[in-house]
C-alpha cells in the first residue's frame, strides 16, 4: 500500500481538498493519508501554522488569544461548509482555544493545525483518524523514540481495516504534553508511517511537478528532477530546497522505500522518485541547485597554524561550549574559517565568542562576517567529471560574483560556494543557466 502526505499548499482550499479525495479515491492502494495544516491561499495570506504561534504569542503578551483564534475559526468553519461536511468546527476550535490558554509552550498550539486538517481530511474521506500522539514519541530528552514509534505505528495503523488520516509535524513527549518537529515537519511524519506501515511508495503531494532542479521562486520554471538519490536529497534539502524536510529520508532509507514527490494540482504528472540508489539511470553532471542566506563566518590567520598540533580542536572546542554547530570549516595553510548559520546564533554574545577564541588559540587576526549565502551544487554525475568547478566559476564570474568560501565534499557529490547575500540571486540564476540553460 501507499502512503500519502499532502502539504499545506494542498490543504489550503476547499477546492485543493476535493483534488486529494479524487486522488485517493483513484488507487485503493493510497490508505495512508498524512496532512498538514492548511497553508498559504494567495502569497500575502498567513498559513495556519503561523496563526497558531502567534496565537500563543498573544496570550504570552496579553492573557489572551481571542485575535488569532477568531481567524482561525473563520478558516475552519468556513473549509468545512464549503465542503459541506456535518462537523462543529466552532467546538474543536474551542478546545484548541482553552488548551492554548492552559499550555506552556508554543508547540500545542502550533500543533492544531496539522490535528483540524485531519479532522476535515477523514471526514472528507471517511477514514477514521489516528492522532499522531497515540503513535508518534519523543524521548525525555525531547529526541525522536524512532523505535517505540515505528512500534506504535506497527501496532495501532498497520492493520487497520479501513483508510487512516494522521496529523503530521507533531507527536507527545513521555509525560504526554505535545511536541512538534522543526517547521516542515509533517514531511517526516509521512516518512515515519510509510517506514511503520512497510509503504510501497511514500507519495509526498505538493504544488510542483516534483523535485526541480532549483527553487521556482528564483528561476522560472525550472526542469524537473526524475530521479534522486537519498544522499543527494539529504544534501539539496538540507542546503535550502524547502520542497522537502531534509530530516524525511531516514526512516524511509531503513527499508528503501522511494519517495515520490507529485502535484495534487497536476496529479498525471509522473514527479520525482527519490530512491537508495539512481546507478543505471541516465544521471546528468549536476543534479540540482540550491542554497539559503543567513549565515555567518568567522575567519582566522595565525603564522605557522598548520604546525601547531590541536589548534582546530580549541577552536572547535569553544564553539561546543557555546552549543553551536557548525555548516563548514574550510581551511587554508595559515588560515582556518567556520561558517555558522545565523539561526544557530541568535542569542549568543558574538563579542564573547571571539574573546573565547582568542583566548584558546591567540590568532593574529580573527574577524567575523555577516550576511553569506551558501550555494550548493550537488550530483552524484559530478565525481571524475571534468569541467563541472570551471562551469559554476565562470558562470560566478560572468555574473560578476565575488566568491567567498568554497567548500567540496570528499565524496565529490556536492561544491559549496560562498557568496554574499545581495548576489545570492543572480548567482543562483547564473549557475542554473550555465548547466542547464540553452
Ligand atoms: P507543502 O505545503 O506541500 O509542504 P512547501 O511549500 O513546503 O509545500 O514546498 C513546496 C514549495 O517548495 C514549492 O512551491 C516551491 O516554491 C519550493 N521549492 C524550493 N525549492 C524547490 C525545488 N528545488 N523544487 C521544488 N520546489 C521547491
Ligand atoms: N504546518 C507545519 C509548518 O508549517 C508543518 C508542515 O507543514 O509540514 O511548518
Ligand atoms: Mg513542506
Amino acid at each position: 500500500m501507499k502512503v500519502c502526505k499532502f502539504g499545506g499548499t494542498s490543504m489550503a482550499t476547499a477546492q485543493s481538498i476535493l483534488n486529494v479525495k479524487s486522488i485517493i479515491e483513484s488507487d485503493s492502494e493510497r490508505k495512508y493519508v498524512i496532512v498538514s495544516a492548511p497553508g498559504k491561499r494567495f502569497s500575502s495570506d498567513i498559513k495556519i501554522t503561523d496563526m497558531l504561534y502567534s496565537a500563543y504569542q498573544e496570550k504570552f503578551e496579553t492573557g489572551s488569544c481571542a485575535n488569532n483564534i477568531a481567524l482561525i475559526r473563520t478558516r475552519f468553519v468556513e473549509l468545512a461548509k464549503e465542503l459541506g461536511l456535518d462537523i462543529d468546527m466552532n467546538k474543536y476550535v474551542d478546545e484548541v482555544e482553552a488548551g492554548i490558554l492552559k499550555s506552556t509552550s508554543p508547540d500545542y498550539a502550533a500543533s492544531r493545525g496539522e490535528y483540524l486538517s485531519a479532522v476535515i481530511m477523514s471526514a472528507v474521506l471517511g477514514f477514521d483518524m489516528l492522532d499522531a500522539g497515540d503513535v508518534i514519541k519523543f524521548k525525555h530528552d525531547g529526541t525522536f523514540d524512532s523505535e517505540l514509534t515505528n512500534d506504535l505505528v506497527k501496532k495501532h495503523a498497520l492493520n487497520a481495516k479501513n483508510g487512516l488520516v494522521i496529523p503530521g509535524f507533531y507527536g507527545r513527549m513521555p509525560d504526554k504534553t505535545i511536541k512538534t518537529f522543526s517547521r516542515g515537519g509533517s514531511d517526516f511524519t509521512g516518512a515515519i508511517i510509510a517506514r511503520g506501515v512497510g509503504a510501497k511508495v511514500y507519495e509526498n503531494w505538493t504544488d510542483v511537478n516534483g523535485f526541480l532542479v532549483t527553487d521556482p521562486r528564483l528561476v522560472d520554471k525550472p526542469k524537473n528532477i526524475e530521479v534522486l538519490s537519498y544522499e543527494e536529497l539529504r544534501e539539496l534539502s538540507y542546503m535550502g530546497a524547502g520542497v522537502l524536510h531534509p530530516d524525511s529520508i531516514f526512516p524511509v532509507q531503513i527499508d528503501k522505500i522511494p519517495i515520490n514527490i507529485r502535484n495534487t494540482f497536476e496529479p498525471n504528472h509522473k514527479g520525482t522518485m527519490i530512491m537508495a540508489s539512481t546507478k543505471g539511470y541516465d544521471i546528468p553532471k549536476v543534479t540540482g541547485i540550491a542554497g539559503r542566506k543567513g549565515n555567518t563566518t568567522i575567519s582566522m590567520k595565525k603564522a605557522m597554524m598548520n604546525a601547531e598540533i590541536g589548534f582546530c580542536r580549541k577552536v572547535l572546542s569553544v564553539l561546543e561550549r557555546n552549543g553551536l554547530s557548525i555548516e563548514h570549516v574550510p581551511t587554508g595553510i595559515d588560515t582556518m574559517s567556520i561558517v555558522l548559520s545565523d539561526a544557530g546564533l541568535k542569542g549568543v554574545d558574538e563579542n564573547k565568542l571571539i574573546d573565547d577564541i582568542r583566548g584558546a588559540v591567540n590568532p593574529d587576526h580573527i574577524e567575523i562576517t555577516h550576511s553569506l549565502a551558501l550555494i550548493a551544487v550537488v550530483g552524484h554525475g559530478m565525481a571524475n567529471s571534468r569541467g563541472v568547478a570551471a562551469t559554476l566559476f565562470n558562470a560566478l564570474y560572468k555574473a560578476g560574483v565575488n566568491v567567498r568560501m568554497i567548500d567540496q565534499g570528499s565524496s565529490e557529490l556536492n561544491i559549496i560556494v560562498g557568496v554574499e547575500e545581495k548576489d545570492y540571486n543572480a548567482s543562483i540564476k547564473s549557475i542554473y543557466n550555465a548547466f542547464f540553460g540553452c
